[in-house]
């Protein structure tokens, strides 16, 4: 495809979840004129299906409150948690990136986030750095973010999938071929073009070529991550890396679809099979878990707790809605819970009676709290929530090819491009996904808009 277009842009953004419109607002701030493209009537994507939770380091936030974090410390840990195995390049751009993103969209785009001081450092985190906006999700982020890219003056068009894109013969883009519900097309020029359409867990030929092994765990990301951007970017020259990782998770409550929040397991909860017996450490990895949970009879675990681990999750929107939906339920004791998950009772009253000391799967429990009788338990399955790999890009988010040089114009953010999770499924550190979208997103728009300035 090449020429004419109706009009041309300085600054085209695909994708209208975090990615996106955090790359449209830093493009639009820093003075380009910018258009946002979703194919979505209302733009969600899996921003929307998520907690909200951001992790950054060197915040106002973590400051106010006394915690001593840095971009140092949160590189450091993505390096311990990926075994040395990110790209330490992206690692160190979202390191560095995420806590003055986040700082940003507080004071200048006015997202009111907040430390969430309920989510202690855990799973690979040194510091406490979750980010969120207190009694709001994934959903209202979303609709916030485009609230202010209306503010700003970022035009946004909706149903219009990308499914093209025109380059020059140095490889630069030069436009992009649209298509509308009905069939239609349109062609768009721009100046430098943003990747930002999520990543591919929604297409069961991606997972089965790349993560054979997650095409069992139920898909609970939206259905339009199919992995448009990561293949156009790939046809477009750019190389892919760390195709297989990803983040799964354990508790997806079944069959309500609300995740367990992971506080629930940090606070000390605990994971039980059909027998009545516990089969992994549940605070080792909050993604790897998933295939222990996979591999269980039935595919199916009861996460086990107390109204005491409740409570002090209960400002989560997913307790509310577990409540809501009646998935907590309650017993009494240990043999009503093995009547409940239908195990002998012997077997659960001696699992729950080993809740102490450094027990067999490795799970430390000085200071930590066992779950006490009246119990509360919820049925969860292993989900597939979003992928980290993508298109290979450099600290300013521009795509690269395989042999290490950048494509002219192309940037990638989010989902669409390679994450620092890892090469496999073990490397997700909570609140990463989130966290390299609006790192990623935040260094394409700025570095699309000095391009084009
Ligand atoms: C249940 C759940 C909970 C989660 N909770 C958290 C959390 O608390 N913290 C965290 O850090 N991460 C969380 N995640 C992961 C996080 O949601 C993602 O990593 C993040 O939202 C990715 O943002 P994105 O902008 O790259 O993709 P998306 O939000 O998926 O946005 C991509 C957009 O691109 C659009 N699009 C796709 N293809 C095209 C095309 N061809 N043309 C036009 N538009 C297109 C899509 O419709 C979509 O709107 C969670 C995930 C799930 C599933």
């Amino acid at each position: 495809m090449s020429g004419d277009f109706e009009f041309s842009v300085p600054v085209l953004v695909i994708g209208g979840g975090a990615a996106g419109a955090v790359a449209a607002l830093a493009a639009r701030a820093a003075g380009a004129a910018v258009l946002l493209v979703e194919q979505d009537a209302v733009p969600r994507g899996t921003t929307a299906m998520s907690q909200g939770l951001v992790c950054a380091a060197g915040t106002r936030q973590q400051a106010a409150l006394g915690i001593a974090d840095a971009a140092d410390t949160l590189f450091a840990d993505i390096m311990a948690k990926t075994r040395g195995e990110t790209d330490p390049v992206i690692a160190r751009a979202v390191a560095d990136a995420a806590g003055p993103c986040l700082d940003w969209l507080t004071d200048s785009i006015g997202v009111p986030f907040e430390l969430d001081t309920g989510f202690r450092a855990a799973y690979g985190h040194s510091r406490q750095r979750m980010h969120g906006w207190p009694g709001h999700g994934g959903t209202d982020l979303v609709q916030l973010l485009h609230q202010r890219l209306a503010e700003k003056g970022v035009d946004v068009l909706l149903q219009a999938r990308l499914v093209d894109v025109a380059r020059a013969a140095d490889g630069a883009v030069t436009g992009v071929t649209l298509e509308r519900p009905d069939g239609s097309r349109e062609r768009i020029g721009c100046g430098a073009l943003i990747l930002a359409s999520g990543g591919f867990a929604a297409n069961p030929q991606m997972v089965a070529t790349h993560m054979p092994e997650a095409a069992l765990a139920r898909h609970n990301g939206h259905e339009g991550n199919r992995g448009d951007g990561i293949r156009i970017g790939a046809r477009l020259g750019g190389a892919l890396a760390d195709m297989a990782s990803y983040q799964g998770y354990a508790m997806l409550a079944d069959p309500q679809g609300i995740t367990v929040p992971p506080g629930v397991i940090v606070e000390g909860g605990v994971l039980l099979n059909g027998l009545g017996e516990r089969f992994v450490d549940e605070t080792a990895d909050i993604a790897g878990m998933v295939h222990p949970v996979l591999a269980q009879p039935d595919g199916r675990a009861w996460v086990v707790f107390d109204a005491e681990i409740e409570a002090r999750n209960a400002y989560t929107l997913e307790i509310q809605g577990l409540n809501d939906l009646a998935a907590i339920r309650h017993v009494a004791d240990a043999e009503a819970l093995a009547a409940l998950i239908g195990a002998p009772a012997p077997a659960v009253a001696a699992t729950l009676a080993a809740l102490h000391g450094r027990d067999a799967f490795g799970r430390a429990w000085a200071g930590e709290r066992a779950p006490q009788a009246p119990f509360h338990a919820i049925r969860v399955c292993g989900g597939l929530y979003h992928t980290q790999g993508g298109l290979q890009i450099d600290g300013a988010a521009r795509v690269l090819r395989a042999d290490g040089s950048a494509l002219p114009n192309l940037f990638a953010a989010g989902g669409a491009a390679r994450g620092v999770s890892g090469p496999s499924y073990w490397g997700y550190l909570p609140a990463m996904g989130l966290g390299s979208a609006l790192a990623t997103g935040w260094l394409a728009g700025r570095a699309a808009a000095a391009l084009t300035g």
